[in-house]
């Protein structure tokens, strides 16, 4: 089976949309969402960009503040309280990578949790590890566990072998795994660049979630029979045939895995399209919160 994230995306901003539509006519609330870019990096401007757009098409208040790169870090911190204190701004996100004068962690600390949409903040970070459901999840974690929920994955007592221990995916994606409730309750395993024997041990996994960020290192014979796959990488490699010049492949070689597999995310078309989708169901959540409406009542 093809675990579609344009399927599951699609059901997220059907839900957003009413979610959005609600908030207005019961409560008179647009949500806001202010993105933050510093310097000019070309990959961030595109996902700047299309995160605005996404914004106006579903009716969602968004401002995009794009800095020069040699911006001070005093400079950054100020537009920061600024959309602290802006009643209009619900969620704050600031897009990584930062010019290296910018200490990206202080940025983060700054941001008031409530608005943390990203789930960057230690206060989110913690409230996602012991369960307290008023932080947020991190957009692309949520996205994969929102993909396992949609096609009714059962994951109960399954091992889960997560490949990558970043902040943004592997730890994150360990941590939701493991908590209690339904499409959770996993038994996990952490791989990362320093793991032994990593082809032994994903032979054992019956979830392998990748996210090593390098280029279809999950071949065919390092997974069993009927492997659940979740392919969170995005990676660019040469391709003369493409008139673009390169392709998109994921972490996992999929023409190998996918005969295998019970169940397989493609790349693109598969968690790529959730993580904006979550970052926005993270906005709509903030601006039920900041206005103390139940998200559950809308
Ligand atoms: P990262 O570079 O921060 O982390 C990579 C991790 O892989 C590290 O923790 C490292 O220890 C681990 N690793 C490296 N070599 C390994 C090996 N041989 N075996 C096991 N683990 C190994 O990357 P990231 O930000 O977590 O992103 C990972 C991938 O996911 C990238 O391809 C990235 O483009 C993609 N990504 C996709 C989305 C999305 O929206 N779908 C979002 C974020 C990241």
């Amino acid at each position: 089976m093809i675990l579609s994230g344009k399927e599951v995306s699609a059901a997220v901003y059907s839900r957003i949309e009413s979610q959005i539509a609600s908030l207005s006519e019961k409560h008179s609330v647009t949500p806001g969402l202010a993105v933050v870019l510093v310097g000019e990096d070309p990959a961030s401007q595109s996902y700047v960009n299309s995160k605005a757009k996404k914004c106006e098409k579903l009716g969602i208040y968004s401002e995009k503040h794009v800095l020069d790169t040699d911006t001070s870090q005093a400079d950054v911190l100020a537009l920061i309280d600024t959309l602290n204190n802006k009643p209009e701004i619900n969620g704050i996100l600031v897009q990584s990578p930062q010019p290296p004068q910018i200490d990206e962690r202080a940025i983060i600390d700054a941001i008031n949790p409530q608005k943390d949409v990203d789930c960057f903040h230690p206060v989110n970070v913690g409230k996602m590890l012991i369960g307290d459901e008023d932080g947020f999840v991190p957009c692309t974690p949520a996205g994969v566990m929102e993909i396992l929920a949609h096609y009714e994955i059962e994951t109960q007592g399954k091992h889960a072998v997560v490949l990558g221990r970043s902040n943004i995916v592997g730890k994150p994606m360990c941590a939701l795994l493991s908590r209690k409730g339904k499409y959770a309750n996993c038994t996990v395993t952490m791989c990362h660049s320093r793991t032994q024997n990593l082809n032994e041990i994903c032979l054992q996994a019956d979830i392998i979630i990748a996210a090593t960020g390098i280029p279809e290192m999950v071949r065919g014979d390092m997974v069993k029979d009927d492997v659940v796959i979740i392919d969170v990488g995005i990676n660019r490699v040469d391709d003369a045939s493409d008139k673009r010049g390169y392709r998109l492949v994921g972490d996992v070689a999929f023409d190998e895995v996918e005969p295998k597999a019970s169940a397989i995310t493609p790349v693109p078309g598969g968690v790529g399209p959730m993580t904006i989708a979550m970052l926005l169901q993270n906005t709509i959540r903030a601006a039920c919160q900041q206005n103390s409406i139940a998200l559950e009542s809308l």
